[in-house]
C-alpha cells in the first residue's frame, strides 16, 4: 500500500516469562515523540504467557495496548507471532510498525513485513519525521561508515531499533489507556521448540555490564574457559569474533559484531581480536575498551582505552590471579 490510509503507531512489546524487554520502553519513547509531531496515537501489542506487564506498557507511553495471552506464546515462534501480528495491523492499520533490533525482533519483523509486501528497515538508531509527515529511518551503512537516510514508500513504515539507542520512557503510574485483550490466533504446528532454556543466572550478551571476547588469538575452544573465568569473576559474560565462532570454538549467540551482537557494556575486554570493522561495529559503544594483542599495529587498539601488547595466554592469567588476591 503506497497511500497513506494508515494512522498511529505500533510498538511490538517483547516479552521474556512476562517480563518485558527493555527495548520496549526506549520504542515507547521514540514512539511518543513520533506520535506528537504527527497527532496519532500510539499503541502496543503485547504476546506472552498470563499476568503479563501489560499496564506497564501504558505507564510508559501507550495510549492502547493489545495483548493475547497464550502458553504458546511463551516459546520464541516468527510465525506464530507473525500471524498475530499481522491480523493486528491489518486492523488497527498503523502508519509505522516499531520492533526493537533484537534476536528475536531481527527475525520477527522482516517476516511481518513480508507478509504486509511492505519495507523495512534494520538496525535504526534514529527515526525522525519529514515535512510530509514521512518516517525518516537513519541507520549506519557500510560498516558504520556512513549513515543512511532511508523512507520506505509503503505502509506501514517499519523499522526495528538497535537496543540501548534511546532513553527508556519514564514511567507514570497515573497514566490511562485502553487494555484490549486479542482473540490469539494459534498455529497447530509450532514452528519452534525449545531444546535449551537459558539458565536463569545466565545473563544476556546485550545486557551485560562486562563482556570479556575471544578471537582468533585463542588457539583452541578449551582456552574459552579462561575468559570464562575472568568474566565470571567481573559479572560478566563471555563474548566473541566471528572467526572463531565459525570455528565452533563457541555458539553464535555469544558472537559480537555487524552480523552478531550489538553491546555496550561499562567494560569490554577484547583478547586475541585484531579489530575488524565488522567487530567494531558491535562493540565501539562499550564505556571503556581494553584490547590484549601480540600485535600492536592490530587496528583493536586504535579504539582502545587500555591497550596490552602481549600475549593473551600470559595477561589473562595474570588479570585473573590479580583479582583473586584482591
Ligand atoms: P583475526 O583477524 O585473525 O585476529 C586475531 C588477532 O589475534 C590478531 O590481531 C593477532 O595479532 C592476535 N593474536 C594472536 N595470538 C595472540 C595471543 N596469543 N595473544 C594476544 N593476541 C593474539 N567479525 C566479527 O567479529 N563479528 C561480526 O559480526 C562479523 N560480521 C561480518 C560480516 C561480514 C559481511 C563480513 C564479510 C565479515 C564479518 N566479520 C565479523 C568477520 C571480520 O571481518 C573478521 O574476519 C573477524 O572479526 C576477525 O576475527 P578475529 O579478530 O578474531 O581474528
Amino acid at each position: 500500500m503506497t497511500e497513506k490510509t494508515h494512522r498511529g503507531i505500533l510498538v511490538f512489546a517483547e516479552q521474556k516469562d512476562g517480563r518485558i524487554h527493555k527495548v520496549t520502553y526506549e520504542l515507547l519513547n521514540k514512539g511518543r515523540t513520533l506520535a506528537e509531531s504527527l497527532e496519532v496515537p500510539v499503541y502496543a501489542i503485547a504476546l506472552g504467557p498470563k499476568n503479563m506487564e501489560v499496564e506497564e506498557l501504558i505507564y510508559r507511553g501507550a495510549d492502547e495496548v493489545f495483548y493475547g495471552e497464550e502458553d504458546a506464546f511463551n516459546q520464541p515462534d516468527e510465525l506464530l507471532y507473525k500471524e498475530n501480528i499481522v491480523a493486528l495491523i491489518n486492523r488497527i492499520k498503523p502508519e509505522i510498525c516499531l520492533f526493537g533490533a533484537t534476536t528475536f525482533g531481527r527475525s520477527l519483523a522482516p517476516r511481518v513485513a513480508g507478509s504486509l509486501e511492505t519495507g523495512l528497515t534494520a538496525d535504526c538508531t534514529e527515526l525522525k519525521i519529514d515535512e510530509d509527515g514521512k518516517l525518516i529511518q537513519i541507520r549506519p551503512a557500510f560498516s558504520d561508515n556512513i549513515l543512511a537516510h532511508i523512507k520506505t514508500k509503503t505502509y506501514p513504515q517499519m523499522a526495528t531499533i538497535r537496543y540501548k539507542e534511546f532513553s527508556e520512557a519514564k514511567r507514570d503510574g497515573q497514566r490511562q489507556g485502553k487494555i484490549t485483550k486479542i482473540e490469539a490466533i494459534l498455529l497447530e504446528n509450532p514452528a519452534v521448540r525449545i531444546l535449551k532454556q537459558l539458565q536463569s543466572n545466565e545473563i544476556d550478551i546485550s545486557e551485560a555490564e562486562v563482556v570479556v571476547a575471544g578471537g582468533r588469538g585463542l588457539k583452541s575452544s578449551e582456552d574459552f574457559h579462561m575468559l570464562k573465568e575472568l568474566a565470571a569473576l567481573l559479572g560478566g559474560v563471555v563474548g566473541a569474533s566471528r572467526a572463531v565462532v565459525e570455528e565452533d570454538y563457541i555458539s553464535s549467540d555469544h558472537q559480537v559484531g555487524y552480523s552478531g551482537n550489538r553491546v555496550k557494556p561499562k567494560l569490554y575486554i577484547a583478547c586475541g581480536i585484531s579489530g575488524a570493522p565488522q567487530h567494531l561495529a558491535g562493540m565501539r559503544e562499550a564505556e571503556n575498551i581494553v584490547a590484549i594483542n601480540t600485535d600492536p599495529s592490530a587496528p583493536i587498539f586504535n579504539i582502545a582505552d587500555v591497550g596490552i601488547v602481549g600475549d593473551l595466554y600470559e595477561v589473562i592469567p595474570m588479570l585473573i590471579n590479580k583479582i583473586n588476591n584482591q
